[in-house]
């Protein structure tokens, strides 16, 4: 068809050509787009907000970790404190009724079932609630709220956590549990060990998950040195477990 003949019929085709052509390319890049690979703009996320949460994750990571290890040697001297000052001694301002004392000196004679050997999470988070009374001024006087909840979490894991530990040592230590501690070789001979001269002599040995405390307080003692002790002191021997300690 030529221009200069039939000039409107060619100016109709040229405009129905390029709605075509038009058409065409949108379905042709439709279509493309549906097999392109999606660059990050194509993201329903972009990455700079997977990026930020990331980066803000491992922080928060980093401060828990952090606050996890502050309060390690507080949980240390928790346990060694209980277990020297609640259950070997008449405590009445800590434990009215003595009930800590009387389990205690029942599993030393022998008493095994979970009732003696396990410690409840309720004395966890009671002796641990005078750290949360006091973030919780902290953050109420001083800094934000958000600034206590990583330590009042990692203090609470701590809690959970040691109540398992103390739980699965304790439990292996006088056979009534097989379990993954038991399997420690020669970590889990010394924790044994530690454990029953404690049982041997009610006045050494008081760390049980963190052993390290009776250096601290002078209470290390190993099995011939606590002998010696309880035959100077006259203390009448607390009968120890079935399974004695290693020479
Ligand atoms: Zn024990
Ligand atoms: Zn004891």
């Amino acid at each position: 068809m030529r221009r200069e003949r039939y000039p409107t019929v060619w100016a109709v085709g040229c405009l129905i050509r390029s709605e075509c052509e038009d058409a065409f390319c949108s379905n042709y890049q439709s279509s493309v787009k549906i097999h392109t690979p999606r660059t990050p703009k194509d993201t329903i996320v972009p990455l700079e907000i997977i990026a930020s949460v990331t980066v803000t994750l491992l922080g928060w990571l980093h401060v828990f970790m952090l606050w996890f290890a502050i309060w390690a040697p507080l949980v240390a001297l928790l346990e060694y404190g209980t277990h020297r000052w609640i259950m070997h001694v008449a405590n009445r301002l800590l434990d009215p009724q003595l009930r800590q004392l009387k389990s205690h000196v029942a599993h030393h004679k022998g008493a095994n079932t979970p009732e003696f050997v396990d410690v409840p999470l309720r004395n966890c988070l009671l002796l641990t609630s005078p750290a949360f009374l006091l973030l919780a001024s902290w953050g109420l006087a001083i800094g934000p709220w958000s600034a206590v909840v990583i330590p009042a979490t990692a203090l609470l894991a701590w809690s959970f956590l040691y109540k398992y530990l103390w739980e699965r040592m304790h439990r292996a230590i006088h056979g009534v549990e097989s379990n993954w501690f038991q399997r420690c070789g020669l970590m889990f001979r010394f924790f044994r060990n530690h454990h029953l001269k404690h049982h041997a002599n009610g006045r050494v040995n008081y760390g049980t998950v963190f052993p390290w405390t009776d250096y601290l307080f002078c209470t290390w003692r190993d099995r011939r040195a606590a002998r010696a002790s309880r035959s100077k002191t006259g203390l009448v021997p607390i009968p120890t477990n079935s399974v004695e300690a290693d020479e």
